[in-house]
């Protein structure tokens, strides 16, 4: 019955538009032609700590349906970065969905020290919502974020029609993407449970289709096998050796060298969150991501877009293990690429070829081990927080004589003590400009500046602008780092980021399917360029705080 009302409808819809069209002077395109346009599926993939290089590094080993496929078939923007710091996971998935970046949307990190209620806070911690599904892992909402997202927009666009959903392992990189008014959103609860899991902010019980996939029993097949390399270890031309001692190890493991097995291992690395860490969690994403599109019949309905946000996470669960340049990451990569082939045939033989539309990017890139850049004799580093921490202290005890006016230093950010600088009738922004005045003399800083000069001063372009689109009036810290390049707070094996340098900022951007022209560009493109992009093709609002552009090249005309 549902579907004859709909087919009148879009009959009646045609006729009107058709009438109207035979009618000299009335506007070419009506709305039913605009909505006519629209892919039936918007699918966002996001590859965590993805650098733009692995594109090119491993490209002759990939197949022709994966990267390539999107690549060749599609539109990549090859100068794609991000134009803020930090460059932190939660700050890239919510600054690709909102179109802006920190000073705007309010995530500011991963986690932050909170200056209202005094301690460190987790993004999308909300305990005002349950957990659904475990006991453990869902108090989470996106009432952080402070900007809508394109799905947010989308939503509102088409009048609640069109369902939005995102997926992760990561409860941060599902829920800031789908936004605020998302229909669902789920994420991996390692541990003892190995499911998908949810918030109350969504929804009281998960929906069948996510039971049933809680009950397939593949995450505890892939949990007691053994991760060995997809082709002979041999080919793996594009690494340094499997054993080196740049690369982190697993519990109970004496090398960082394949095989891992999983089963051995499990025990002393968190069980289910060992899944997390391997290339078996994008494994059990991809399958999830195509039970969401079959359970929520998602890219099915006539005149209606839907929004699937997906985000693959053991990429970087690898990296900040065994680092950019390892045997562990080119299998990684190799191995995302066969599940990307076959996530697109998916959506080819369920939503149909010219259906949909996707852009594929990253939250952040990485930087190259620095003990292994000390090796090629590349200047490179480690900030010691704990000592830098007691050399700013004792500065302003000698100055102020108070041991107590540096509340906390997290993220390469300063907060003092206001409630003690007033107590002691000192000027706030005389203490913040001497501390940097003097913090620059540190070991491995590049650049010590104030709150004051990020609200005064306005900055065009390079690093210092990076850290203004970073910074936010209301959340951030007092006084400012920025480290030297490749100098990184972070253990002495594995790789990290967070930093404005090309090697964090530098990822793919690629667009593909319904709307989008093939070609390549080596023109820049900021990461806050993706959601105006695809408001555009969309024909919708912009999200409400975007401040990136749309990059015209790469829609058709
Ligand atoms: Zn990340």
């Amino acid at each position: 019955m549902k579907k004859l009302l709909s087919f009148v409808i879009t009959l009646v819809l045609f006729t009107s538009s058709f009438a109207q069209n035979s009618v000299v002077n009335e506007p070419e395109f009506s709305l039913t032609s605009i909505e006519m346009q629209r892919p039936k599926l918007v699918v966002g993939i996001v590859v965590d700590q993805m650098r733009y290089d692995y594109l090119t590094r491993f490209y002759n080993r990939y197949g022709n349906d994966g990267f390539k496929r999107i690549i060749d078939g599609g539109f990549s923007c090859e100068n794609g970065h991000y134009n803020y710091i930090p460059t932190y996971t939660a700050v890239g998935h919510t600054s690709i969905y909102t179109g802006t970046t920190p000073s705007y949307h309010g995530i500011i990190g991963n986690n932050w020290y909170d200056k209202f209620t005094k301690k460190s806070i987790y993004c999308v911690d909300d305990n005002d919502y349950k957990s659904v599904g475990a006991d453990d892992g869902g108090r989470k909402s996106p009432r952080r974020m402070l900007s809508t997202t394109i799905g947010d927009e989308l939503k509102m666009a088409q009048n609640k029609r069109g369902k939005v959903i995102g997926l992760s392992i990561k409860d941060r990189s599902a829920i800031l993407p789908a936004g605020h008014a998302a229909d669902g959103s789920y994420w991996f609860q390692g541990k003892k449970e190995g499911k998908f899991i949810t918030s109350s902010y969504y929804m009281d019980k998960l929906p069948k289709w996510v039971q049933e996939f809680n009950k397939n029993g593949n995450a505890k097949k892939y949990l007691n096998s053994t991760w060995n390399t997809l082709y002979d270890i041999n080919t793996y031309t594009e690494s340094i050796a499997d054993d080196n001692k740049f690369e982190g190890l697993f519990k109970g493991k004496k090398t960082p060298t394949f095989p891992y097995d999983l089963k051995k291992l499990k025990k002393n690395n968190g069980n289910y969150d060992l899944l997390k860490a391997v290339p078996y969690g994008n494994t059990i994403v991809k399958d999830f991501a195509e039970a969401a599109i079959i359970g929520e019949n998602l890219g099915q309905t006539q005149n209606v877009t839907d929004f699937l946000a997906v985000s693959f996470s053991s990429t970087d669960y690898v990296g900040h293990k065994f680092g950019v340049d390892s045997k562990e990451i080119e299998d990684t990569y190799l191995r995302l690429d066969k599940e990307l082939a076959s996530f697109f045939k998916f959506l080819d033989e369920k939503v149909g070829k010219g259906n949909y539309t996707l852009f594929l990017t990253a939250d952040h890139a990485a930087v190259q081990v620095p003990s292994y850049l000390k090796t090629l004799k590349i200047p490179s580093g480690y900030f010691d927080n704990k000592d830098f921490k007691k050399k700013a202290s004792a500065f302003l005890l000698d100055k102020y004589k108070s041991d107590d006016l540096i509340e906390d230093i997290s993220n390469f950010q300063i907060f003092l003590n206001k409630s003690k600088i007033k107590e002691l009738k000192l000027d706030a922004n005389e203490v913040a400009q001497s501390l940097a005045d003097e913090v620059i003399n540190y070991k491995g800083i590049s650049r010590a500046v104030t709150a004051r000069t990020m609200q005064t001063a306005n900055f065009t372009e390079g690093i210092m602008h990076f850290l203004q689109n970073g910074y936010n009036q209301k959340f951030s810290g007092d006084v400012l780092l920025v480290p030297n390049p490749a100098t990184i707070s972070y253990s002495k094996t594995g790789s990290t980021h967070g930093s404005g340098y090309n090697y964090d900022t530098h990822v793919p951007i690629i667009f593909y399917g319904k709307g989008i022209k093939k070609g390549s560009s080596k023109t820049l493109v900021n990461i806050t360029d993706i959601a105006p992009t695809m408001s555009s093709l969309l024909n919708i609002t912009f999200p409400n705080a975007t401040s990136g552009k749309v990059v015209q090249e790469v829609l058709e005309d």
